[in-house]
């Protein structure tokens, strides 16, 4: 038998010479991944971690397999045949959404090309693609011509370079960095909490206020902490506003914060990462009425506009603000006395080597346009409409709430179960029903009781197929307390 010959190493590189190996390697790829589409059986196999370890610890990396099929296969083994599928209508846990073709194939330019947005010669029409689209989301959110922004790679960094201009600029009018302060609703993110952290303000710089029966700020809990604030002698940097929270999908009262950050000379951040979506809805965008008086605003595209991971923003009402970020490296952007600098987007970013996310985006647009993404995010709103509904109709589970955005917290509770029995059930009915792997919803507190959350983001799953995952969270919980009983 021949011995095959080993393809030169540089065959490797993307290259013009290499093109019909890319096409095929690529297409081979494709290929594995719709044939293990038809196999997915559920959203996840609930697999535990020490099983899904241990073929990976066991692969010797020092012997490659030299076959793209061979690694294909091994792949699969060690990752996809487990993997977690956000398409499966019974995925209902986190803020993952099922993806739209259009940015899977600005992906294939995303990677190939391989351009870097950090600076204009590196990317040319890349920095311009991602300018449009942030001038066009600040143009949905409201900001006037003197707005600006930045692709980030998720709610976090945007959150975290927020708090950071809104820390500079507070230092820049005379603050003094012990007398910072930030002020959150006791539902905002946690990503704010870390954020003080990593800007040096520390844990006790962030005020949580309270929130009214519908989860949303209390604005008059948010004036008496800025008015405590004051009293003491300190500086509110920032007020975090959000536009739908992780748990609620609430929407804090953005008109009223928006005054009273105003009024106490603080600058007004709205973490939009999960609400942002409303944007682009042709029906429920009077939801965000006031996000426009914001300072600054996060969106994360990856999660309501239906983008694969990364893809984020951070809008600022004032582009000047993001000086604050702004640093010259002779090698890279150097200050240019003669005014006649290149576009760079790294003056903006935390960033320097920066993805081409924002070309997933912008395909996303062109190919579908915004009203059918807007009408994604009204279908899951909907959705969880409609499931709220119905669990209120039902007498062995609770809501927590009425949902709001997408979200919908419940518990099982049938007549006579102690709140008591139901915080104690809550989680072992969540991993009981993951490693059954035929639905994943996540779990939450509420005041301190545990609860169960079904986020909704995938506009293809009907009332049907998420009620389907209460009847099996009910048929568990019957199974433990009858398992109970016998023992
Ligand atoms: C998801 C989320 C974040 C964090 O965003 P990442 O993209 O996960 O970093 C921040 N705030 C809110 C309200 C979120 O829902």
């Amino acid at each position: 038998m021949a011995v095959p010959t080993p393809p030169h190493p540089l065959s490797h590189l993307f290259h013009p010479h290499h093109a019909a190996d890319y096409a095929d390697t690529m297409r081979r790829g494709v290929d594995h991944l719709v044939a293990a589409l038809d196999r997915v059986g559920g959203p996840s196999t609930g697999v535990a971690p020490g099983p899904a370890a241990k073929p990976v610890a066991d692969v010797d990396l020092d012997r490659p397999l030299l076959d793209v099929d061979a690694a294909l296969e091994e792949m699969s083994r060690l990752y996809l045949d487990d993997a977690v599928w956000f398409h499966e209508p019974t995925y209902a846990a986190h803020l993952n959404c099922p993806v739209v073709i259009p940015a899977l194939l600005a992906e294939v330019f995303v990677s190939g090309v391989n351009s870097s947005l950090d600076t204009f010669d590196q990317s040319v029409g890349g920095t311009f693609i991602e300018r449009r689209l942030v001038e066009w989301t600040a143009a949905r959110i409201g900001f006037g011509p003197a707005a600006d922004g930045v692709f980030t790679s998720g709610g976090t960094q945007s959150n975290l370079q927020a708090l950071l201009l809104a820390r500079d600029q507070a230092l820049a009018t005379g603050a003094r960095p012990e007398d910072l302060r930030v002020v959150a609703s006791t539902d905002g993110h946690f990503s704010v909490q870390k954020a003080a952290r990593l800007l040096g303000l520390g844990d006790a710089a962030v005020r949580t206020v309270a929130v009214d029966a519908r989860r949303r700020m209390d604005p008059t809990a948010l004036s008496d902490a800025l008015a405590t604030i004051a009293a003491d002698g300190h500086h509110a940097m920032a007020v975090v506003a959000t536009a739908g929270t992780t748990d609620f999908g609430a929407i804090d009262p953005l008109e009223d914060v928006a005054r009273l950050a105003h009024a106490h000379g603080a600058w007004l951040h709205v973490d939009a990462a999960y609400g942002g979506g409303l944007l682009a809805s042709t029906t429920r965008r009077g939801w965000l009425a006031g996000i426009e008086r914001a300072d600054s605003v996060t969106v994360d595209y990856h999660k309501t506009w239906f983008q694969p991971v990364s893809s984020s923003a951070l809008l600022v009402a004032d582009g000047a603000h993001l000086g604050h970020v702004t640093w010259h490296a002779d090698y890279l952007n150097p200050h240019d006395p003669t005014g006649a600098g290149h576009p760079n987007q790294v003056d903006k970013s935390l960033q320097t080597t920066r993805r081409f996310d924002a070309l997933k985006l912008w395909m996303t647009l062109r190919i579908m346009g915004p009203d059918t993404i807007g009408g994604y995010v009204d279908d899951v709103v909907d959705l969880a409409t409609e499931v709220g509904a119905a669990l209120l109709r039902r007498d062995d589970v609770e809501l927590a709430a009425d949902p709001q955005l997408s979200t919908v917290v419940f518990r099982y509770r049938p007549p006579g179960l102690s709140v008591e029995e139901a915080h104690r059930l809550a989680p072992l009915i969540r991993s009981a029903l993951h490693a059954r792997g035929a639905a994943m919803v996540a779990g939450t507190k509420v005041a301190g009781r545990s609860w169960l959350k079904l986020t909704l983001l995938n506009p293809m799953a009907t009332a049907a197929d998420i009620l389907g995952i209460v009847d099996e969270v009910v048929a568990i919980g019957d199974e433990l307390l009858a398992a109970e009983d016998v023992a």
